[in-house]
Protein backbone atom coordinates (compact mmCIF):
# COMPACT_ATOMS: atom_id res chain seq x y z
CA UNK A 1 0.00 0.00 0.00
CA UNK A 2 1.10 3.70 -0.74
CA UNK A 3 1.79 5.51 2.86
CA UNK A 4 -0.33 8.53 2.07
CA UNK A 5 0.65 11.99 3.15
CA UNK A 6 -0.61 13.57 6.57
CA UNK A 7 -1.84 16.81 6.58
CA UNK A 8 -1.43 18.28 10.12
CA UNK A 9 -4.32 20.96 10.63
CA UNK A 10 -7.62 22.13 9.02
CA UNK A 11 -8.07 25.27 9.11
CA UNK A 12 -7.61 27.82 5.77
CA UNK A 13 -3.86 26.55 5.35
CA UNK A 14 -4.21 22.61 5.84
CA UNK A 15 -7.87 22.66 3.94
CA UNK A 16 -6.00 24.61 1.36
CA UNK A 17 -2.76 22.31 1.02
CA UNK A 18 -4.91 18.99 1.18
CA UNK A 19 -7.30 19.67 -1.51
CA UNK A 20 -4.20 20.57 -3.80
CA UNK A 21 -2.55 17.27 -2.72
CA UNK A 22 -6.22 15.62 -3.76
CA UNK A 23 -5.67 17.22 -7.02
CA UNK A 24 -2.44 15.92 -7.76
CA UNK A 25 -3.92 12.23 -6.88
CA UNK A 26 -1.69 11.93 -4.05
CA UNK A 27 -3.00 10.04 -0.82
CA UNK A 28 -3.80 12.32 1.97
CA UNK A 29 -4.84 11.59 5.64
CA UNK A 30 -5.90 14.87 7.31
CA UNK A 31 -6.64 15.54 10.52
CA UNK A 32 -7.86 18.03 13.00
CA UNK A 33 -10.85 20.54 14.31
CA UNK A 34 -12.32 22.90 10.74
CA UNK A 35 -12.09 26.27 11.39
CA UNK A 36 -11.54 25.60 15.25
CA UNK A 37 -9.36 28.76 16.03
CA UNK A 38 -12.00 30.76 14.11
CA UNK A 39 -14.72 29.54 16.09
CA UNK A 40 -13.72 28.89 19.56
CA UNK A 41 -10.19 31.44 19.72
CA UNK A 42 -11.49 34.61 18.19
CA UNK A 43 -14.60 36.71 18.89
CA UNK A 44 -18.13 36.02 18.64
CA UNK A 45 -19.03 39.27 16.16
CA UNK A 46 -15.90 39.89 15.14
CA UNK A 47 -15.28 41.03 11.27
CA UNK A 48 -12.81 39.84 8.87
CA UNK A 49 -9.94 42.29 8.60
CA UNK A 50 -9.03 40.98 5.32
CA UNK A 51 -11.30 42.09 2.07
CA UNK A 52 -12.93 39.42 -0.22
CA UNK A 53 -10.37 39.06 -2.49
CA UNK A 54 -7.86 37.99 0.29
CA UNK A 55 -10.81 35.81 2.14
CA UNK A 56 -11.04 32.68 -0.40
CA UNK A 57 -9.08 29.70 0.39
CA UNK A 58 -6.90 28.34 -2.63
CA UNK A 59 -7.71 25.16 -4.85
CA UNK A 60 -6.96 24.35 -8.04
CA UNK A 61 -10.82 22.90 -8.77
CA UNK A 62 -13.06 26.07 -9.73
CA UNK A 63 -16.12 27.57 -7.94
CA UNK A 64 -14.65 27.14 -4.30
CA UNK A 65 -14.31 30.98 -3.71
CA UNK A 66 -15.33 32.71 -0.45
CA UNK A 67 -18.17 34.21 -3.21
CA UNK A 68 -18.60 31.01 -4.67
CA UNK A 69 -19.96 29.84 -1.12
CA UNK A 70 -21.98 33.17 -0.59
CA UNK A 71 -24.02 31.98 -3.82
CA UNK A 72 -24.43 28.49 -2.75
CA UNK A 73 -25.28 29.81 0.79
CA UNK A 74 -27.88 32.29 -0.65
CA UNK A 75 -26.53 34.85 1.03
CA UNK A 76 -25.41 37.93 -0.88
CA UNK A 77 -22.06 38.14 -2.49
CA UNK A 78 -19.06 39.65 -0.61
CA UNK A 79 -16.70 40.81 -3.65
CA UNK A 80 -15.62 44.18 -3.18
CA UNK A 81 -13.29 46.37 -0.86
CA UNK A 82 -16.10 47.29 0.58
CA UNK A 83 -17.85 44.51 1.83
CA UNK A 84 -17.05 43.21 5.25
CA UNK A 85 -16.92 39.81 6.02
CA UNK A 86 -18.75 38.29 9.25
CA UNK A 87 -16.66 35.62 11.44
CA UNK A 88 -19.59 32.85 11.36
CA UNK A 89 -19.71 33.52 7.31
CA UNK A 90 -16.01 32.79 7.02
CA UNK A 91 -16.56 29.71 9.41
CA UNK A 92 -19.89 28.80 7.23
CA UNK A 93 -16.96 28.87 4.11
CA UNK A 94 -14.20 27.55 5.71
CA UNK A 95 -16.48 24.44 6.40
CA UNK A 96 -18.38 24.72 2.83
CA UNK A 97 -14.86 24.24 1.88
CA UNK A 98 -14.00 21.56 4.04
CA UNK A 99 -17.03 19.08 3.19
CA UNK A 100 -16.93 19.31 -0.55
CA UNK A 101 -12.97 19.14 -1.41
CA UNK A 102 -11.79 17.44 2.31
CA UNK A 103 -14.42 14.96 2.91
CA UNK A 104 -12.37 12.36 4.67
CA UNK A 105 -11.02 14.95 6.89
CA UNK A 106 -10.23 13.13 10.22
CA UNK A 107 -11.53 14.83 13.44
CA UNK A 108 -8.74 13.52 15.39
CA UNK A 109 -5.38 15.18 17.08
CA UNK A 110 -2.28 13.94 16.19
CA UNK A 111 -0.03 13.75 19.76
CA UNK A 112 3.21 12.56 17.91
CA UNK A 113 5.37 12.63 14.88
CA UNK A 114 8.39 10.98 15.02
CA UNK A 115 10.96 9.08 12.40
CA UNK A 116 10.32 5.92 11.68
CA UNK A 117 12.84 4.95 8.75
CA UNK A 118 14.96 7.57 6.60
CA UNK A 119 12.32 8.56 4.55
CA UNK A 120 9.47 8.15 6.48
CA UNK A 121 7.17 9.39 9.54
CA UNK A 122 5.25 7.73 12.25
CA UNK A 123 2.39 9.28 13.44
CA UNK A 124 0.02 8.56 16.57
CA UNK A 125 -3.39 9.90 16.79
CA UNK A 126 -5.17 10.58 20.09
CA UNK A 127 -7.78 7.81 19.11
CA UNK A 128 -4.51 5.29 19.76
CA UNK A 129 -4.17 4.46 16.13
CA UNK A 130 -0.60 4.42 15.07
CA UNK A 131 0.21 4.54 11.43
CA UNK A 132 3.41 5.82 8.62
CA UNK A 133 3.26 8.56 6.36
CA UNK A 134 5.90 9.51 3.37
CA UNK A 135 5.52 12.74 4.32
CA UNK A 136 3.69 14.94 6.86
CA UNK A 137 2.26 18.98 6.33
CA UNK A 138 2.57 20.86 9.79
CA UNK A 139 -0.75 23.11 9.10
CA UNK A 140 -1.46 23.88 12.51
CA UNK A 141 -1.44 27.83 12.71
CA UNK A 142 -2.23 29.76 15.63
CA UNK A 143 -2.49 26.23 17.95
CA UNK A 144 -0.66 26.62 21.07
CA UNK A 145 1.27 29.76 19.90
CA UNK A 146 -0.33 32.58 21.75
CA UNK A 147 2.39 34.67 23.02
CA UNK A 148 2.28 36.36 26.68
CA UNK A 149 4.75 39.05 27.89
CA UNK A 150 6.69 37.96 30.31
CA UNK A 151 5.61 40.52 32.84
CA UNK A 152 1.86 39.24 32.46
CA UNK A 153 2.73 35.49 32.27
CA UNK A 154 2.84 34.44 36.05
CA UNK A 155 -1.14 36.86 36.58
CA UNK A 156 -2.42 34.49 33.84
CA UNK A 157 -1.69 31.33 34.99
CA UNK A 158 -5.53 30.52 35.58
CA UNK A 159 -6.87 31.12 32.17
CA UNK A 160 -9.91 32.71 31.09
CA UNK A 161 -11.19 32.84 34.74
CA UNK A 162 -8.15 34.37 36.57
CA UNK A 163 -7.24 37.79 36.64
CA UNK A 164 -5.34 38.47 33.17
CA UNK A 165 -6.02 36.05 30.30
CA UNK A 166 -5.09 36.06 26.43
CA UNK A 167 -7.24 37.27 23.98
CA UNK A 168 -7.32 33.66 22.14
CA UNK A 169 -8.90 32.34 25.38
CA UNK A 170 -12.15 34.24 24.67
CA UNK A 171 -14.90 34.09 22.65
CA UNK A 172 -18.30 35.18 24.06
CA UNK A 173 -17.24 38.74 25.67
CA UNK A 174 -20.54 39.62 26.86
CA UNK A 175 -19.34 37.89 30.03
CA UNK A 176 -17.12 41.11 30.84
CA UNK A 177 -20.89 43.13 30.31
CA UNK A 178 -20.96 45.34 33.78
CA UNK A 179 -17.44 45.03 34.06
CA UNK A 180 -14.42 46.70 34.34
CA UNK A 181 -11.86 45.76 31.24
CA UNK A 182 -8.29 46.68 30.86
CA UNK A 183 -7.32 45.55 27.32
CA UNK A 184 -3.55 45.17 26.46
CA UNK A 185 -2.65 45.58 23.00
CA UNK A 186 -2.91 48.43 19.84
CA UNK A 187 -3.38 46.13 17.07
CA UNK A 188 -6.49 45.14 15.79
CA UNK A 189 -7.23 42.29 17.46
CA UNK A 190 -6.89 44.60 20.73
CA UNK A 191 -9.27 47.09 19.36
CA UNK A 192 -12.23 44.75 17.86
CA UNK A 193 -11.84 43.22 20.95
CA UNK A 194 -12.04 45.81 22.80
CA UNK A 195 -15.02 47.41 20.87
CA UNK A 196 -16.94 44.17 21.28
CA UNK A 197 -16.78 44.26 25.01
CA UNK A 198 -18.01 47.77 25.02
CA UNK A 199 -20.54 46.94 23.00
CA UNK A 200 -21.12 43.96 25.69
CA UNK A 201 -22.08 46.46 28.16
CA UNK A 202 -18.41 46.28 29.58
CA UNK A 203 -16.75 49.44 30.90
CA UNK A 204 -13.48 49.42 28.57
CA UNK A 205 -9.48 51.08 28.94
CA UNK A 206 -6.75 49.55 26.05
CA UNK A 207 -3.44 50.06 27.18
CA UNK A 208 -1.20 50.98 24.42
CA UNK A 209 2.36 50.76 24.42
CA UNK A 210 4.46 54.04 22.78
CA UNK A 211 2.07 57.17 21.61
CA UNK A 212 -0.24 57.81 18.86
CA UNK A 213 0.24 53.71 18.28
CA UNK A 214 -3.92 53.11 18.10
CA UNK A 215 -4.83 54.44 14.79
CA UNK A 216 -7.21 52.84 12.09
CA UNK A 217 -6.43 52.43 8.44
CA UNK A 218 -7.71 54.19 5.49
CA UNK A 219 -11.41 53.36 3.90
CA UNK A 220 -11.23 51.91 0.61
CA UNK A 221 -12.20 54.95 -0.83
CA UNK A 222 -9.28 57.07 0.58
CA UNK A 223 -6.29 54.58 -0.45
CA UNK A 224 -3.85 55.87 -2.45
CA UNK A 225 -4.72 55.84 -6.21
CA UNK A 226 -1.09 55.79 -7.83
CA UNK A 227 -0.16 52.91 -5.99
CA UNK A 228 -0.67 49.26 -6.98
CA UNK A 229 -3.10 47.11 -5.58
CA UNK A 230 -2.72 44.43 -3.17
CA UNK A 231 -4.90 42.44 -0.55
CA UNK A 232 -3.99 44.15 2.25
CA UNK A 233 -4.59 47.48 0.16
CA UNK A 234 -2.68 50.04 -1.83
CA UNK A 235 1.36 50.04 -1.24
CA UNK A 236 4.42 48.76 -3.47
CA UNK A 237 5.29 47.44 -0.09
CA UNK A 238 2.44 45.03 0.27
CA UNK A 239 2.31 44.62 -3.49
CA UNK A 240 5.69 42.65 -3.67
CA UNK A 241 5.24 41.15 0.16
CA UNK A 242 1.83 39.37 -1.47
CA UNK A 243 2.58 38.60 -4.98
CA UNK A 244 6.50 37.74 -4.73
CA UNK A 245 7.48 36.68 -1.29
CA UNK A 246 9.85 33.98 -3.65
CA UNK A 247 12.93 36.06 -2.76
CA UNK A 248 12.00 37.01 0.80
CA UNK A 249 13.58 33.66 2.75
CA UNK A 250 17.21 35.01 0.81
CA UNK A 251 17.13 38.08 3.02
CA UNK A 252 19.03 38.51 6.07
CA UNK A 253 17.21 37.00 9.04
CA UNK A 254 17.41 40.19 11.04
CA UNK A 255 15.11 41.38 8.30
CA UNK A 256 12.76 38.73 7.84
CA UNK A 257 11.77 38.64 11.23
CA UNK A 258 11.47 42.51 11.69
CA UNK A 259 9.15 42.71 8.50
CA UNK A 260 6.65 39.95 10.04
CA UNK A 261 6.59 41.89 13.07
CA UNK A 262 5.99 45.14 11.39
CA UNK A 263 4.75 44.75 7.83
CA UNK A 264 0.60 44.98 8.23
CA UNK A 265 1.24 45.14 11.85
CA UNK A 266 -0.93 47.11 14.52
CA UNK A 267 -3.28 49.43 12.78
CA UNK A 268 -7.29 49.16 13.35
CA UNK A 269 -9.41 48.44 10.40
CA UNK A 270 -10.91 51.33 8.47
CA UNK A 271 -14.49 50.16 9.79
CA UNK A 272 -13.82 49.91 13.23
CA UNK A 273 -12.99 53.66 13.74
CA UNK A 274 -16.84 54.72 14.56
CA UNK A 275 -17.60 51.49 16.74
CA UNK A 276 -14.17 52.71 19.39
CA UNK A 277 -13.73 56.11 18.92
CA UNK A 278 -15.93 58.16 21.95
CA UNK A 279 -16.90 53.97 23.26
CA UNK A 280 -13.15 52.77 24.63
CA UNK A 281 -10.96 54.95 26.50
CA UNK A 282 -6.92 54.90 25.49
CA UNK A 283 -4.82 54.93 27.84
CA UNK A 284 -0.54 55.27 26.53
CA UNK A 285 2.15 54.14 28.96
CA UNK A 286 5.67 53.83 28.28
CA UNK A 287 5.81 49.80 29.19
CA UNK A 288 3.84 47.30 30.83
CA UNK A 289 6.14 46.15 33.86
CA UNK A 290 3.92 43.93 35.47
CA UNK A 291 0.89 41.96 36.55
CA UNK A 292 -0.26 41.23 40.08
CA UNK A 293 -3.16 40.27 41.66
CA UNK A 294 -5.31 41.69 44.76
CA UNK A 295 -8.26 40.60 46.23
CA UNK A 296 -8.70 38.31 43.28
CA UNK A 297 -8.63 41.40 41.10
CA UNK A 298 -5.25 42.29 38.25
CA UNK A 299 -3.50 44.84 39.03
CA UNK A 300 -0.92 46.49 35.78
CA UNK A 301 2.12 48.25 36.44
CA UNK A 302 2.87 50.64 34.26
CA UNK A 303 5.78 52.75 33.30
CA UNK A 304 4.38 56.40 32.36
CA UNK A 305 5.71 58.25 29.34
CA UNK A 306 7.11 61.24 31.92
CA UNK A 307 9.12 57.93 34.02
CA UNK A 308 6.78 57.63 36.78
CA UNK A 309 4.94 54.10 37.79
CA UNK A 310 0.89 53.68 37.70
CA UNK A 311 -1.28 51.39 39.25
CA UNK A 312 -4.09 50.41 36.62
CA UNK A 313 -7.14 48.18 38.20
CA UNK A 314 -10.00 46.75 36.39
CA UNK A 315 -12.34 43.54 36.86
CA UNK A 316 -9.92 41.58 34.17
CA UNK A 317 -6.94 41.97 31.88
CA UNK A 318 -6.94 40.63 28.39
CA UNK A 319 -3.70 40.73 26.67
CA UNK A 320 -3.99 41.00 22.85
CA UNK A 321 -0.59 40.41 22.54
CA UNK A 322 -0.46 38.00 19.40
CA UNK A 323 1.30 34.66 18.35
CA UNK A 324 4.75 34.13 18.20
CA UNK A 325 6.26 30.75 16.99
CA UNK A 326 8.09 28.64 18.67
CA UNK A 327 8.89 24.98 17.60
CA UNK A 328 9.51 23.70 20.61
CA UNK A 329 5.79 24.84 21.46
CA UNK A 330 4.84 22.11 19.05
CA UNK A 331 5.21 19.15 21.43
CA UNK A 332 3.32 17.06 19.10
CA UNK A 333 6.49 16.89 16.99
CA UNK A 334 8.96 14.55 18.86
CA UNK A 335 11.66 15.58 20.53
CA UNK A 336 14.13 13.94 18.20
CA UNK A 337 12.95 15.47 15.08
CA UNK A 338 12.39 18.87 16.88
CA UNK A 339 15.89 19.37 17.26
CA UNK A 340 16.65 17.95 13.77
CA UNK A 341 14.52 20.88 12.48
CA UNK A 342 16.80 23.79 12.03
CA UNK A 343 14.86 26.88 12.81
CA UNK A 344 16.25 30.86 13.07
CA UNK A 345 14.19 32.04 16.37
CA UNK A 346 12.23 29.38 16.97
CA UNK A 347 10.44 29.07 13.38
CA UNK A 348 11.42 26.68 11.00
CA UNK A 349 13.73 27.52 8.20
CA UNK A 350 12.38 26.65 5.12
CA UNK A 351 13.58 26.00 1.59
CA UNK A 352 12.06 26.15 -1.67
CA UNK A 353 8.50 23.80 -1.88
CA UNK A 354 7.89 25.23 2.48
CA UNK A 355 10.20 21.67 3.32
CA UNK A 356 12.25 21.89 6.28
CA UNK A 357 15.73 20.69 6.85
CA UNK A 358 13.85 17.36 7.62
CA UNK A 359 13.20 15.87 4.17
CA UNK A 360 9.10 15.25 3.83
CA UNK A 361 8.12 17.36 7.19
CA UNK A 362 6.76 20.53 5.45
CA UNK A 363 5.51 23.99 7.53
CA UNK A 364 2.86 26.01 5.81
CA UNK A 365 1.07 29.22 7.47
CA UNK A 366 1.95 31.32 10.42
CA UNK A 367 5.32 29.19 10.99
CA UNK A 368 6.06 29.85 7.59
CA UNK A 369 5.96 33.54 7.90
CA UNK A 370 10.17 33.47 9.04
CA UNK A 371 10.99 32.50 5.77
CA UNK A 372 8.52 33.13 3.20
CA UNK A 373 6.60 36.41 4.72
CA UNK A 374 4.11 38.27 5.87
CA UNK A 375 1.44 37.34 3.90
CA UNK A 376 1.87 33.33 5.25
CA UNK A 377 -0.07 35.08 8.12
CA UNK A 378 -3.06 35.57 6.63
CA UNK A 379 -5.40 33.43 4.31
CA UNK A 380 -4.62 34.69 1.09
CA UNK A 381 -0.96 33.16 1.76
CA UNK A 382 -2.38 30.22 0.99
CA UNK A 383 -2.74 31.65 -2.97
CA UNK A 384 1.33 31.04 -3.10
CA UNK A 385 2.10 28.40 -0.29
CA UNK A 386 -0.87 25.81 -0.98
CA UNK A 387 0.41 24.82 -5.24
CA UNK A 388 4.11 25.17 -4.91
CA UNK A 389 3.50 22.90 -1.27
CA UNK A 390 2.13 20.42 -3.23
CA UNK A 391 4.35 20.27 -6.11
CA UNK A 392 7.38 20.11 -4.13
CA UNK A 393 6.27 17.30 -2.54
CA UNK A 394 4.71 15.35 -5.50
CA UNK A 395 7.81 15.84 -6.77
CA UNK A 396 10.00 14.67 -3.99
CA UNK A 397 7.77 11.97 -2.93
CA UNK A 398 6.04 10.31 -5.80
C1 LIG B 1 -8.33 37.68 16.03
C2 LIG B 1 -7.77 37.28 14.70
C3 LIG B 1 -8.30 37.79 13.52
C4 LIG B 1 -7.77 37.43 12.29
N1 LIG B 1 -8.31 37.95 11.16
C5 LIG B 1 -7.84 37.60 9.95
C6 LIG B 1 -8.39 38.12 8.75
O1 LIG B 1 -9.30 38.94 8.78
N2 LIG B 1 -7.88 37.69 7.57
C7 LIG B 1 -6.85 36.79 7.48
O2 LIG B 1 -6.46 36.44 6.38
N3 LIG B 1 -6.29 36.29 8.61
C8 LIG B 1 -6.75 36.68 9.83
N4 LIG B 1 -6.19 36.16 10.96
C9 LIG B 1 -5.07 35.21 10.83
C10 LIG B 1 -5.67 33.80 10.66
O3 LIG B 1 -6.00 33.29 11.90
C11 LIG B 1 -4.76 32.89 9.97
O4 LIG B 1 -4.47 33.44 8.70
C12 LIG B 1 -5.36 31.51 9.68
O5 LIG B 1 -6.27 31.07 10.65
C13 LIG B 1 -4.27 30.54 9.63
O6 LIG B 1 -4.82 29.34 9.19
P1 LIG B 1 -4.12 27.97 9.53
O7 LIG B 1 -4.81 26.95 8.72
O8 LIG B 1 -2.66 28.09 9.37
O9 LIG B 1 -4.36 27.73 11.09
P2 LIG B 1 -5.65 27.71 12.06
O10 LIG B 1 -6.81 28.39 11.42
O11 LIG B 1 -5.15 28.22 13.35
O12 LIG B 1 -5.98 26.16 12.15
C14 LIG B 1 -5.19 25.26 12.88
C15 LIG B 1 -5.70 23.85 12.67
O13 LIG B 1 -4.74 22.96 13.22
C16 LIG B 1 -5.42 21.94 13.94
N5 LIG B 1 -4.47 21.35 14.88
C17 LIG B 1 -3.64 21.98 15.73
N6 LIG B 1 -2.89 21.08 16.41
C18 LIG B 1 -3.25 19.85 15.95
C19 LIG B 1 -2.84 18.51 16.23
N7 LIG B 1 -1.89 18.24 17.12
N8 LIG B 1 -3.45 17.49 15.57
C20 LIG B 1 -4.42 17.74 14.65
N9 LIG B 1 -4.83 18.99 14.33
C21 LIG B 1 -4.25 20.02 14.97
C22 LIG B 1 -6.63 22.64 14.55
O14 LIG B 1 -7.63 21.71 14.92
C23 LIG B 1 -7.03 23.53 13.37
O15 LIG B 1 -7.83 22.78 12.48
C24 LIG B 1 -6.69 36.52 12.23
C25 LIG B 1 -6.16 36.00 13.40
C26 LIG B 1 -6.67 36.38 14.63
C27 LIG B 1 -6.07 35.81 15.86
Amino acid sequence: MIEPVAVIGAGPFGLSTAAHLRARGIPVRVFGDPMVSWRDHMPAGMILKSTPAASSLDCPQRGHTLADYCDAAGIRRLVTDEDIIPVETFIGYGEWFQQKLVPELERVRVVSVGRYKPAGFELKLDSGELFTARAVVVATGLSGLAHLPAELGKAAADGPAGPVSHCSQHHDLTRFSGRELIVVGAGQSALETAALAAEAGAQVRVVSRGRGKVAFGAPPWDQPKLRPESPFGRAWSLWALSYYPHPYRYLPAQTRHYLVRRVLGPLGAWWLRDRFEGKVQVHEVAAVTGADTFDGAPVLTVRTHDGGTDRLTADHVIAATGYRVDIAAMDFLGPELRTRVAVSRGAPKLGAGYVSSVPGLYFTGLPAAASYGPVMRFVCGTEFASPRLAKHLAAAHA
